[in-house]
């Protein structure tokens, strides 16, 4: 008997209707003898509208509390799947994170799956039940707190428990038929990938592909566990994402230069101005910016003006962020000595990424090219072995990712499918 993982996003699961629908998908699943574990998100916007909720009552809601609202959301739908299950005749039980054994740190809104103790998991499986797993959610282990994963993590839920259930393999039930050269919102030509290597999906999603958590495909890369993308409405060929190996044994050696472009509008740029040009200054900056437990993404230091002595530092960082940074730094304004600090979260970042680069000089320049011919301004500009970013303006950000996918010859003829969602 094959034990499968199957994890249903929001879009799948958004009325009373569609999680019959989905029940009927998994007792498909069941019927054909497998064991069976479903993780699940919370209903449509559910997610988006209990935050919207929490900020209506309090501007800045305490993280504990925020994430006892939200996990509420995956709690609905995975016991309202379990109904529809049992009306079905098929045997299920739903589990919170908590329940389930999923074990993290302490951090409210972005914990670490430390450990999952699948006890009670496995037993219910063993009677025989479709086993259902509230997704995005576990609990501390040092508060004992519950906690939430970040934005989009059930699909790590999944890939986490596909790992140490020893799964063969996890199925991502989403609203689009795959992983798209990209996001057919914006480019309804793009085309679908039928295989793509870890490595890969990990600077898509990192780059803003949200159609997979980043953190699930780097567990899955670690735990070498193949993730299968599919659409919930569709009974076509999904996406499998795999070792570079295993690819290799399919034969999909040749690779197209560039494999998809990304985009990201979830960033915003602070510009600190006037910075005296002193050595370890850019390194107190960022030491402020990490002692608020900040991560930055791109970095720029301009050629100091002789004159002054001066210089101006930009970085890229979560918009979530963007507030906690700025106090920080201006509360530290008489030690770092800028003349000013500008925040902008009107921008995006456009990404190229495929490990075709390693190997093709002139990728840089034809993304370049591209942006150019379509008037987009390029105001930042970084790079990894097989991925070029850029930051332009957000109003530029569809145009620049059409403009991309053209210029590398990823258009499709036909037009990519979108189930349902609302892009949110
Ligand atoms: P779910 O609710 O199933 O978790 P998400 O909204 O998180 O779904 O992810 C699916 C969405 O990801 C798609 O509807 C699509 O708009 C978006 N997306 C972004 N980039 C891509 C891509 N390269 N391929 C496919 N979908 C993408
Ligand atoms: N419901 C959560 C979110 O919207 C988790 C998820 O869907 O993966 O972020
Ligand atoms: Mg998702």
């Amino acid at each position: 008997m094959a034990k499968i993982v199957q994890k249903y996003g929001g879009s799948s699961v958004q009325d009373a209707e569609s999680i019959k629908r989905v029940a009927r998908r998994i007792a498909r699943s069941r019927q054909g003898g497998n064991d069976v574990v479903v993780v699940i998100s919370a209903m449509g916007d559910t997610t988006d509208d209990l935050m919207d909720l929490a900020l209506e009552v309090s501007p800045q809601p305490q993280p504990r509390e925020l994430d006892m609202l939200l996990t509420t959301g995956e709690r609905q739908s995975a016991a309202l799947l379990a109904m529809a299950l049992n009306d079905l005749g098929v045997r299920a039980r739903s589990y919170t994170g908590s329940q389930a054994g999923v074990i993290t740190t302490g951090r409210h809104g972005n914990a670490r799956i430390i450990d999952i103790t699948p006890g009670r998991i496995e037993n219910s499986l063993s009677m025989g039940n479709v086993t259902i797993v509230a997704g995005f959610q576990g609990v501390s282990k040092s508060t004992k707190d519950i906690t939430t994963l970040g934005r989009g993590a059930s699909d790590t839920t999944a890939v986490a428990l596909a790992g140490v259930l020893g799964a063969q393999y996890c199925e991502i039930f989403t609203d689009v038929d795959g992983v798209f050269t990209a996001d057919p919102r914006i480019v309804p030509s793009a085309r679908q990938i039928p295989q793509i290597s870890y490595e890969e999906m990990m600077e898509m999603s990192a780059c803003g592909s949200k159609v997979l958590h980043v953190r699930c495909v780097e567990c899955a890369r670690r735990e070498n566990i193949p993730v299968h993308v599919r659409s919930s409405f569709s009974d076509n060929p999904g996406t499998w994402v795999l070792s570079h190996n295993d690819m290799v044994k399919q034969k999909q050696m040749e690779q197209a230069v560039i494999t998809g472009v990304a985009s990201d509008r979830g960033e915003a740029k602070i510009t600190i101005s006037g910075v005296p040009d002193q050595i370890g200054k850019a390194a107190r900056v960022f030491d402020i910016v990490a002692a608020s437990d900040i991560n930055v993404d791109m970095i720029v230091q301009n050629i100091s003006a002789i004159s002054t002595g001066r210089t101006d530092i930009s970085f890229t960082l979560p918009m979530s962020d963007g507030k906690k940074a700025v106090d920080a730094l201006n509360a530290a304004k008489g030690e770092l000595g800028f003349e000013d600090l500008l925040y902008d979260d009107q921008i995006g970042k456009v990404s190229v990424v495929g490990v075709g680069m390693r190997t093709h000089p002139g990728v840089t320049a034809k993304f370049f090219d591209a942006l150019a011919v379509n008037k987009v301004n390029i105001d930042m500009i970084s790079t990894s072995e097989i991925r070029i970013s850029v930051v332009v303006e957000v109003t530029m950000v569809d145009k620049a990712v059409q403009a991309a996918h053209t210029a590398f010859g990823l258009d499709t003829e036909g037009e990519a499918t979108v189930y349902a969602g609302t892009g949110r």
